[in-house]
């Protein structure tokens, strides 16, 4: 008789943080979601991952394989924790050593979106795919890359920090992570309205009236009515969006000049809820910035999942991947391919 055994995939991200119990085959047995809460202390940011690993393993705990994470960076892979994270308030989160403490089992951790290129490759929309990059464009943006086959890992394991890649050489709005210029300043969920803001200040005049104005004042303004105002035909909102369309229109060139995919798939929650709206300008304008051939480019098939299937797939590979330390994942992709 073949005991059964089980791998739990883990999602950290700066909203929402989820957990899935799957078995061996990648079946997604049960999963939970929950906000991510930032208290007063790094360390409880560690627990909240802890005990929502707990809440999916329930009485499995003794038939636990191994635990893959897929977690929002910068990281410093090898040991396991995140550093400075753009959107959430503490310098340096430990989340392999305590996790691999507490359940006794290896701990294998990749940035979010290089996870999300894994789930992509083993469960989703990529696979039998060798060049290809994913993108969340979400509270944040970043990026995940297959290229050749191999998998971006990058020397800390932060190989496809697209969202701080610059986009605007005048720097006027600031990104979360305190440099100028970034894609992310400017496009993410999280930033949106700060763009709004900007935009709305050079227009005043053109601005009355607007939806939009409305919105600041009540502090409802958020990337969600943003695009909901789009949609009711508000022309100041359709113009920023519009121009949020352009930038990521630049953001998404600048992917196909580096990495050269056949495939480009977009997650995260704000791109699955206004694709219509954020796909247009970019599959209208990107030809303008990038001089290689522009790839298919596609919403994900796994959904708002793709991470936590992600973390399941690297949960389920680990023979061959470690580089020392347990919870280093750093080989060539084709090593962890079945
Ligand atoms: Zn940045």
């Amino acid at each position: 008789v073949v005991e059964l055994r089980y791998v739990v995939g883990v999602d950290i991200g700066a909203t929402n943080m989820r957990a899935a119990l799957a078995d061996e085959k990648g079946i997604i047995l049960k999963d939970v979601k929950q906000r991510t809460i930032i208290g007063k202390s790094a360390e409880s940011i560690t627990r909240q991952v802890v005990e929502l690993i707990k809440r999916v393993v329930g009485e499995k705990a003794g038939k636990l394989k191994a635990v893959g994470i897929g977690s929002i960076g910068p990281l410093d892979f090898r040991r396991g924790k995140l550093i400075s994270p753009a959107n959430i308030p503490f310098k340096e989160i430990e989340i392999a050593r305590p996790v691999a403490e507490e359940f006794k089992v290896p701990v294998y951790m990749l940035n979010d979106c290089t996870a999300a290129a894994l789930g992509e490759k083993a469960f989703g929309t990529a696979r039998n795919r060798e060049n290809f990059v994913y993108i969340t464009l979400s509270t944040g943006i970043g990026g995940g890359a297959v290229v050749d086959g191999h998998l971006l890992i990058g020397k800390d394991g932060n190989a496809v920090e697209i969202g701080h890649m610059v986009v605007d050489f005048e720097g006027r709005l600031k990104c979360g992570c305190g440099r100028r210029g970034h894609w992310e300043a400017y496009c993410s969920g999280r930033n949106i309205p700060r763009f709004v803001e900007y935009w709305i200040e050079k227009r005043r005049k053109r601005a009355e009236g607007s939806m939009l104005i409305k919105m600041i004042k009540d502090k409802k303004l958020s990337s969600e009515s943003l695009f909901k105002a789009a949609r009711m035909g508000d022309k100041l909102a359709m113009e920023v969006v519009d121009e949020v369309g352009r930038l990521n229109a630049i953001g998404f060139a600048n992917v196909v000049s580096v990495y050269d995919p056949e495939l480009i798939t977009v997650g995260g929650g704000m791109a699955l809820d206004n694709w219509d709206l954020i796909s247009r300008p970019i599959l209208r304008d990107i030809g303008r910035y990038t001089i290689n051939r522009v790839p298919e480019i596609r919403l994900t098939d796994l959904g708002e999942k793709a991470v936590l299937y992600g973390a399941v797939a690297l949960a389920l590979k680990p023979p061959g991947l470690m580089r020392g330390d347990r919870w280093a994942c750093s080989r060539p992709y084709k090593d962890l391919a079945t």
